[in-house]
């Protein structure tokens, strides 16, 4: 292993290991046309990353057409280390202990818990203990995503618990010596998409559950503005003078489009006690006519914001993250209908494919970014 194992990895490196994670099979030589390093680097390289159980040494390729021996390929090694990430929200924590390339080893989920600034870090250390019980291989990262704002490591605003009163970076610092990174759930779930679930350079996904949050993605790197809020499209404002929002503002888009809110409209215009993704479906199949409506409404409203996104960031992909609408497909192509602008000509919109699980692999992301010291990184495999 290497001797500073958390050392930045030196560029040609990160060159050399990228040209192997994207061709999937490459000779030496064929490295050396790719990155304009000359053989003897590549050969030095590529014995490092070898002795690391970076890569390894698989079949042979077809020879030059000059005749010559048939040159060995080499390979990316997924599994040389593995990732915990931590998704922690105001009554849940959930972690996995992963590959680089996403794979599970082990995953827990803690349900009705309280989190707050008193119990996350005995919580979080427990978890690790639990994920890590039966490994001794190297982990190379931990990435914790938290409900709120986060600048550069720091938790800022948390609306709904106070984790923003302690610095989680620096108490899990002085307890682990692999890197760790705190950063926001929606960013973290865009990250995700980027690389592990589309082949686009730039996107934004949109978290949709109690707030509306957005991730932006350019270049595999993370745009979060100056003060880590870039992405709060859900106070961005769709009715002057509206509802309140913690936020300050009156009128903010999650006010009325937020699958809460959503929840608590239904529960009202049914006369139920409560509503969650489970019971709207149970009203969508039984082709309940108000709750069509109610979806409708969210859709054109939720257009609304995204058409913002559009103006403001141009991406090639805005990817939903809904429970709502992945079990609604049909609700995609209302919001698409309702983008009638230029603007939208081009842009794709999806719902997630890494669902509920995008912010967890987002943390994997952010962690397999830093250990490569890539950031175009794309680890889909399809
Ligand atoms: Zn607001």
């Amino acid at each position: 292993m290497v001797v500073n194992k958390y050392k930045i990895r030196e560029q040609n490196e990160s060159l050399i290991l990228k040209g192997i994670i994207d061709h999937k099979n490459i000779s030496r030589a064929e490295l050396a046309v790719l990155t304009g390093l000359n053989k003897a680097s590549v050969s030095s390289i590529t014995k490092t990353l070898l002795d690391d159980g970076l890569i390894f040494e698989t079949g042979i390729g077809n020879a030059s057409t000059l005749g010559g021996r048939k040159p060995i390929l080499l390979q990316f090694n997924p599994k040389a280390a593995l990732i915990l990430s931590f998704d922690i929200g105001v009554d849940y924590l959930k972690g996995t202990l992963a590959y680089l390339d996403g794979e599970a080893v082990v995953t827990i989920q803690k349900k009705r818990i309280v989190v707050s600034s008193e119990t996350v870090i005995a919580l979080l250390q427990q978890s690790i203990k639990e994920l890590t019980v039966k490994t001794d291989s190297l982990i190379v990262g931990m990435c914790v995503a938290v409900h709120g704002v986060v600048n550069q490591n720091e938790i800022v605003f948390t609306p709904y618990y106070d984790l923003d009163t302690i610095d989680l970076h620096q108490k899990l610092s002085d307890h682990f010596e692999f890197p760790i990174f705190i950063e926001n759930e929606a960013n973290l779930a865009a990250l995700g998409e980027y690389v592990f679930s589309l082949d686009s350079k730039t996107l934004v996904s949109l978290s949709i559950h109690s707030g509306i949050g957005a991730g932006i993605v350019d270049g595999g790197i993370l745009r979060k503005g100056h003060f880590g809020e870039a992405g709060e499209i859900g106070h961005s404002i769709l009715y002057p003078n509206g509802k309140k929002c913690p936020c300050g503002n009156r009128g903010c888009l999650e006010q009325y489009a937020s699958n809460s809110v959503l929840y608590e409209n239904l529960a009202s215009i049914k006369g139920l006690e409560y509503v969650d993704s489970t019971i709207v479906q149970k009203l969508v199949e039984s082709d309940d006519e108000k709750t069509a409506a109610a979806l409708a409404d969210n859709a054109f409203l939720l257009s609304i914001g995204i058409n913002n996104i559009l103006t403001v960031y141009d991406p090639e992909v805005v990817v939903i993250n809904s429970s709502i609408y992945r079990n609604n497909p049909a609700l995609l192509s209302m919001i698409t209908t309702h983008l009638t602008s230029r603007f939208a000509r081009n842009v794709q919109i999806q719902n997630s494919k890494l669902g509920s699980q995008a912010t967890l692999f987002g943390g994997i992301a952010l962690c397999c970014q830093n250990f490569l010291n890539i950031k175009e990184l794309k680890l889909y495999s399809n």
